[in-house]
């Protein structure tokens, strides 16, 4: 099949090698230089399903030694002041054997090693332009370019979106009294805060905040701000050295009615993209690139392809409402501060921390989705 990917970014990259493996030709359209797609200073949970689709193309073992393990994830509820703990047996069966909860990534290495894999591959041409000359040369068009994708706006594929009045603020910082293969997931009245290790006492702090709060600590000097750190680090764990600059990036809410237009299919964000909260957005781009290389490589549909962008669709459909879903009521979860509620909050803590079961279930849905 002769296929077109608009946008290299993690998902169109991995989609380009995916779909090669599957037997396909692929044109990769990218208006940025390697260069500069691998220079983002961005960091990312890295999920059971992601590793399952990173071993089935063959980059898993090439990527493992730069990941970080963790085999703690610790879910903290400030106002309830509960926590509980999901570890490794809490994790399905065939997934307990890699001996961890999730990993996390930095961007830099994670892109450099996809577009080093990418350039061994034959039936990958890279074309360093965003303008597709004939989109007649084709079977299909994957459009991954992004959240503001050009593609979907030229074919008015109506999406609903809408902005948190909230940005997100990353920071490298060396933490004492925490350890290095533990994560956490603070639900605060603020905004869900995550703390991922980055190896030794190095750790990435991403934070969810109002935009007026965000802003005023975005501004304060390094030793102020690790101080508002050790406010809402949980009491055991100490800001030692922030290591970079915090960054901020507005958080929104995209979700596609469709995720197809005619031959053009729409991958990762350019379909969805949610709240940090939970790590999900990687993990989803990537499911959605398993999916559609499942389905170029059945049969059936080899010899009907103009039926492959609606089962994408179709099969996409569910995973991706349910984990929008999800994310966005967790940061609804943690921002509520009705009284009555907190019933509900204390029930679902009491649950988790008495039941395997119920930790099993929700771990599995945060860390293979709903396929
Ligand atoms: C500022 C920022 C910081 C983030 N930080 C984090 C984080 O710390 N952790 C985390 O889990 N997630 C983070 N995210 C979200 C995460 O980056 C996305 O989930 C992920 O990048 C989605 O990948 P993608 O390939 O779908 O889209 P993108 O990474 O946006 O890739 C789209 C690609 O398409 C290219 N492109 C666009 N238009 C065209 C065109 N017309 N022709 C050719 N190419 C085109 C772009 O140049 C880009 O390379 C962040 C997002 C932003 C915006």
């Amino acid at each position: 099949m002769n296929i077109a990917i608009i946008g290299s970014g993690l998902t169109g990259t991995l989609a380009a090698i995916s779909l090669a493996n599957a037997g396909s030709r692929v044109d990769l359209y990218e208006r940025l230089s390697d260069e500069e797609l691998v220079d983002r200073d961005r960091t990312y949970a890295i999920t059971h399903s992601s590793r399952k689709i990173l071993e089935k193309v063959g980059i898993w073992s090439h990527i493992v030694s730069d990941l970080v393990p963790f085999q703690y994830l610790n879910v903290i509820d400030y106002e309830l002041n509960k926590n509980v703990q999901f570890v490794v047996s809490d994790l399905n069966q065939n997934d307990q054997k890699y001996a961890s909860v999730g990993w996390i990534a930095e961007h830099k290495k994670t892109m450099l090693t996809l577009l080093e894999y990418i350039s061994h591959l034959e039936n990958i041409n890279k074309i360093p332009t965003s303008v597709i000359p004939n989109t007649n040369n084709y079977d299909l068009i994957v459009a991954a370019d992004g959240f503001n994708s050009i593609t979907k706006k030229k074919l008015n594929t109506p999406s609903f979106t809408f902005n948190y009045d909230q940005i997100c603020i990353t920071a490298k910082v060396l933490l004492r009294g925490v350890k290095s293969n533990e994560a956490f997931e603070i639900l605060n009245s603020e905004g869900p805060f995550a703390v991922l290790p980055l190896g030794g006492d190095l750790f990435q702090i991403i934070c969810s905040q109002s935009r007026k709060i965000g802003s005023q600590n975005l501004s304060l000097p390094k030793s102020l701000f690790l101080d508002y750190l050790s406010t809402i680090l949980p009491s055991n764990i100490e800001p030692d050295t922030l290591v970079d600059e915090p960054k901020s990036y507005p958080i929104s809410f995209l979700l596609n009615y469709s995720f197809h237009s005619g031959k053009y299919i729409y991958l990762g964000e350019t379909s969805h993209a949610f709240h940090p909260v939970g790590g999900q957005g990687l993990n989803l781009c990537w499911r959605d690139v398993d999916c559609l290389s499942n389905l170029i490589s059945s049969s059936f549909l080899k010899k009907n392809k103009l039926l492959i962008p609606f089962c994408y669709s179709a099969s996409r459909f569910i995973d991706v409402l349910s984990i929008s879903i999800l994310t966005d009521s967790l940061v609804r979860y943690s921002r509520s501060n009705i009284k009555i509620f907190f019933i509900a909050r204390r029930f679902v803590f009491f649950i988790l921390k008495k039941s395997k079961i119920a930790r099993n279930l929700i771990l599995n849905l945060m860390t293979n989705g709903l396929n």
